[in-house]
């Protein structure tokens, strides 16, 4: 019965919230969560998110429903930036999500029902999210090495070869940027390879964007979208919101789907909408409505661009000093986005916990820009002091 469940084995990063909440010693440093920091170690409000929110709440006249598809505004004017040069493909639709969570779940219920046989090639290690969505869905997921830790660089040939023993029509999963949790992303080159690859064993991308212009800037990150576009006839994209306009507790994200033609697209979104309509519905409107304001407006969109610009600047300033604070560390200037792994066993984690207040995951994933600047020489020497040990 409902009482008698077996506890939860939660994500060890729920479990690592509730250790740093305990611990009463006012230096902490949490890298474990994943929001973006400041220099001062806050997460602000987008100044340009702020000004599209006081617009709302003064012209807003009504909240009536909106429908299944959420503001169309909202996925009208994201269009261009998640799909770039293919923005007027009309073999692409997209849909309104709470966050990239939702777009995931639509995605992973869309390919279950319309092709229940179809296996999810997931690299290692991934965002601990992913199977679970999938799982939930009743797919199956198969396993490859995404990153090597011996020379903490993307081992592509587990891609090739995973892809290469994959079945016509199994879903490639991809992190569109910024790989969450070890910032190893793939080249253009690896890009276009892997897009060659789907083409030919006609394998189905699901691309996870949740970090776009985080890494190297909004186009440059949106390649692995554009050459996958390019290639092949049927792409899904999860989209998020939630960092890059900084709203993540008011779940703004999008689903896109590339099909062989319009109309196969529309009918597949129906269904897709029918998914939604059981799970909520329709998407929370304000955190979107915001961003539309955003996006819309010539002003507040090139603020934003340079308010995302300033966070890019500050996860790779803050990667540099690291590198440079130990040989050993070099490789984290080469990773893009927030999240990097530390060369540490979860002992030497769990000594950086008791002796440091240093939280990072069991894993050593981190948050680059968890750690305020001035923490940031501590928190290298206390990383330097427990890899020596
Ligand atoms: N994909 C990845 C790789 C993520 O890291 C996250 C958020 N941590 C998401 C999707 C989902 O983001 P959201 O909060 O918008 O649901």
């Amino acid at each position: 019965g409902i009482a008698d469940l077996d506890p939860v084995v939660s994500d060890s990063l729920l479990a690592l919230i509730a250790l740093i909440a305990a611990d009463p010693r006012d230096n902490k440093i949490d890298v474990g969560v994943g929001v973006f920091r400041d220099g001062e170690g806050r997460t602000p409000i987008p100044a340009s998110v702020k000004e599209a929110e006081r617009r709302l709440v003064e012209s807003q006249e009504t909240k009536a429903y909106l429908g299944g598809w959420g503001d169309r505004g909202f996925t009208a004017a994201l269009r261009p930036i998640v799909l770039g040069p293919h923005a007027g493909d009309e073999r692409i639709e997209g849909v309104q999500t709470p966050g990239g969570c939702g777009a995931l779940f639509l995605a992973a219920r869309l390919i279950k029902l319309a092709k229940p046989e179809a296996k999810v090639l997931v690299g290692t290690p991934t965002w601990p999210n992913h199977p679970p969505v999938l799982k939930g869905a009743g797919l199956e997921i198969v396993e490859y090495r995404h990153y090597d830790f011996a020379t903490r660089m993307v081992d592509f040939g587990a891609l090739r070869e995973a892809a290469t023993k994959a079945t016509p029509g199994d879903v490639l999963l991809l992190h569109g940027c910024c790989h969450n949790p070890t910032g190893g992303d793939f080249s253009e080159a690896e890009w276009r390879e892997i897009a060659a690859i789907a083409k030919e064993r006609r394998l189905t991308p699901l691309i996870d964007i949740a970090y776009q212009g985080f890494g190297r800037g909004f186009e440059e990150d949106g390649y692995g979208v554009r050459v996958m576009l390019d290639a092949c006839e049927e792409v899904l994209i999860a989209q998020s919101c939630d960092k890059n306009f900084g709203v993540y507790r008011d779940r703004v994200g999008s689903f896109w789907l590339k099909t062989r033609d319009k109309a196969a697209t529309a009918n597949a979104m129906a269904h897709v909408l029918q998914i939604a309509r059981e799970a909520w519905s329709m998407p929370p409107d304000h955190g979107a409505a915001a961003a539309r304001i955003v996006l819309e407006d010539a002003g507040l969109r090139s603020q934003w661009q340079g308010e995302v610009a300033a966070m890019r600047d500050r996860i790779n300033t803050v990667r540099r000093r690291i590198a440079d604070s130990d040989q050993r560390l070099g490789y984290i200037a080469n990773e893009y986005g927030m999240f990097s792994m530390m060369p540490l066993s979860p002992d030497q984690v769990r000594a950086l916990r008791e002796r440091h207040a240093v939280y990072m995951a069991d894993s050593g994933r981190f948050n680059v820009v968890g750690i305020a600047d001035r923490d940031i020489d501590r928190f290298c020497a206390a990383v330097i002091e427990a890899m020596d040990e």
